[in-house]
């Protein structure tokens, strides 16, 4: 398709819904293939630890939260003795991922919660969730997707701004985002698509240089052309595993692959497996 260099092309725009739903999940698809290692970038080993990363992981890395969030689970490996944990203890173990008294407060505030409302269990539903305190609907769908099985889409900065490219919303609002797309693809498909729209625009649909003459679903995209079109400039443009010379990198995420769902898998089986399958029938 591409036939626009300012956005999108006439066809994308005048086509059907049915055509909008194919084409969305054919460019699915082909993210999939592109990133068959697509998975959560924080590190956790159930609901409680992946709610408490997400918080961290506000304004900074991925990376920079998995930095301090082992130290931080062996001293408080639950909610009950993190909603009693002396929050000067806490600020300096989560110094590293910046506003750190802000994020001490909201860690201890939403044990507390957890404490309190649900006797230390993390909720598992989206109302119960946001009724903690600083958990947002972003939030809320990172853990019921990744830590429960239970689909959900998250819009970030990275997923709305796709979504608009490809043409699967025009709003931004992410609840919009989250409904519209959501009408896109069986929700069975819902977690997975949000792990791999968000790695396609950290490595190649950039916010201000998106790599267009490097991107798999150029054909597919309404937006080919906002960015680089030269494929060997677009290139250089790549971030992460498939920046210039990160071969081996990329080759060791591939390797990885299987090792990456079966963590995945584990996780998940915090939830009793008839609430799994009720979520994700068709
Ligand atoms: S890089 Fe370009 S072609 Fe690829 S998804 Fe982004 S805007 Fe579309």
């Amino acid at each position: 398709m591409p036939s626009s260099s300012t956005g999108r092309s006439n066809a994308a725009l005048s086509e059907t819904p049915l055509a909008r739903t194919r084409r969305a999940r054919k460019i699915n698809r082909v993210l999939a293939e592109k990133y068959p290692y697509a998975h959560a970038e924080l590190d956790f080993t159930n609901p409680f630890q992946l709610l408490v990363a997400t918080v961290l992981s506000a304004q900074t890395t991925d990376v920079r939260v998995n930095q301090v969030t082992p130290l931080l689970f062996a001293r408080y490996p639950n909610a009950i003795a993190l909603a009693e944990a002396d929050p000067a203890v806490v600020e300096d173990i989560i110094r590293p991922t910046g506003f750190f008294r802000a994020k001490a407060k909201s860690v201890i505030a939403l044990s507390t919660s957890i404490v309190d409302q649900f006797d230390g269990d993390v909720p598992d539903t989206v109302a119960g969730l946001i009724s903690l305190a600083g958990v947002g609907r972003k939030t809320a769908n990172v853990v019921l997707g990744n830590a429960f099985g239970i689909p959900g889409i998250t819009v970030d900065t990275h997923f709305g701004r796709l979504a608009r490219r490809f043409g699967w919303t025009e709003s931004t609002d992410p609840v919009v985002v989250e409904r519209e797309v959501g009408e896109l693809f069986p929700p069975s498909e819902w977690t997975m698509l949000s792990h791999r729209v968000v790695f396609h625009g950290r490595r190649i649909c950039h916010a201000r240089k998106p790599a267009c003459g490097a991107c798999p679903v150029a054909t597919l995209c309404p937006s080919y052309g906002e960015g680089e079109t030269d494929p060997v400039k677009a290139a250089k443009l790549l971030k992460y595993e498939l920046a210039p010379g990160q071969e081996a990198l990329l080759n060791s995420m591939l390797a990885d692959t299987g090792g990456a769902a079966a963590l995945r898998q584990e996780a998940q089986r915090a939830l009793p497996i008839q609430r799994r399958q009720a979520f994700l029938e068709d």
